[in-house]
């Protein structure tokens, strides 16, 4: 039996995330952190217990660990790219200074933590095409160098104290529950709320620029199933190459227009995600994480646009 605490639970991936744990391990035993004014509600706040966890917060996050017995920490809490580049200090603070305490929290009562890395910790100089598992991590932006910082500060934790860290990074999430968070790839979810709701969508990134991408309930997948993986086969651990698809603007418009006929687009590109997006990889060989712990995802472009469509008219009909 296990005992979790998701810090972020209220966030893009923990919404999901927290759901998807209680109906693996029973409501009560995986507690939803979160901060003021990111409070949990409806099936989030119902369906199990939760607790103020800011990861800026140590004494706060020893408590809930010892008063939960919790065994294992799923670390969401960031600022994602490109709202942290406007606020690199507050940017560090969350992923650094915070991923300090846990792992501090861990290291005490012996638990096990995942905390996301991302495709923002490659840089301009890595291999953008099969970009390799071990490779170049040069990257230009603040979220990028708190990732790579994340990643090594993970490894020194289980290399130093034998504390279980594992991660993986993640591609642009796609997902209908919850809104992403200021991210290079949101604008992959935004096109989907658009083709929904019949407007014409703008789009931020250039026609041609192509980025990993991965449908919800396989990153869900991904973040447990490595968190169940027999140690004794990862030879890598912070963090391993994930992907599902990769594709340009056009293309995931071209696959929502099969089905939306009259859905329109056009391009506004954003400098700055637009620069981000240009300094990441075009696609991921997530070779390691097959081999080591048996990764596959389920959907492709195709799956998730047919998915997604469905899901969230259904969700925005809803509401
Ligand atoms: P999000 O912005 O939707 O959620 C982040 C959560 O962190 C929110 O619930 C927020 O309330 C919480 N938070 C903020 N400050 C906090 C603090 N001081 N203490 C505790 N919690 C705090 O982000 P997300 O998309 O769910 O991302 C979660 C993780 O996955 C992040 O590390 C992110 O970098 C990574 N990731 C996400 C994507 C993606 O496409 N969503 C891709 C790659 C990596």
């Amino acid at each position: 039996m296990k005992n979790i605490l998701v810090i972020g639970s209220t966030g893009q991936i923990g919404s999901e995330l927290t759901a998807e744990l209680r109906a693996r391990y029973g409501g009560a035993n995986v507690v939803a952190g979160y901060i003021p004014g990111a409070e949990p509600k409806g099936e989030l706040a119902e369906s199990g217990p939760s607790a103020i966890a800011d990861v800026t917060n140590a004494e706060q996050l020893a408590s809930i660990v010892k008063e939960h017995h919790i065994d294992t920490i799923y670390n969401l809490a960031a600022l994602l790219s490109v709202v942290a580049e406007q606020k690199p200090r507050l940017a560090w603070k969350i992923g650094i200074d915070g991923l300090w305490n846990v792992l501090e929290v861990a290291r005490e009562n012996n638990c096990a933590v995942f905390t996301p890395s991302s495709i923002g910790s490659f840089g301009p100089n890595t291999p953008h095409e099969l970009t390799p598992q071990d490779t170049i991590q040069r990257p230009k932006t603040i979220y990028g160098v708190s990732k790579v910082t994340t990643e090594l500060l993970s490894d020194y934790y289980h290399t130093k104290y034998g504390v279980d860290t594992r991660s993986v990074r993640f591609p642009g999430l796609i997902s209908y529950v919850t809104p992403p968070g200021g991210g290079t790839t949101d604008y992959a979810v935004d096109i989907f709320y658009a083709a929904v709701r019949g407007e014409k969508f703008v789009c931020p990134i250039a026609e041609g620029t192509r980025m990993d991408m991965m449908y919800m309930p396989d990153a869900l997948r991904a973040a447990i199933e490595l968190m169940e993986a027999d140690p004794a086969k990862l030879i890598h651990r912070n963090g391993f190459n994930v992907t599902a698809m990769s594709f340009p603007p056009e293309k995931i418009f071209a696959e929502i227009k099969k089905r939306c006929p009259d859905f329109e687009m056009e391009y506004q590109v954003d400098p700055l995600k637009q620069a981000i997006a240009e300094s990441w990889p075009d696609s991921l060989d997530d070779t390691a994480a097959r081999e080591e712990w048996g990764w596959r995802p389920n959907f492709g472009i195709g799956a998730m646009t047919r998915d997604m469509l469905e899901k969230l008219s259904a969700r925005l009909l809803d509401k």
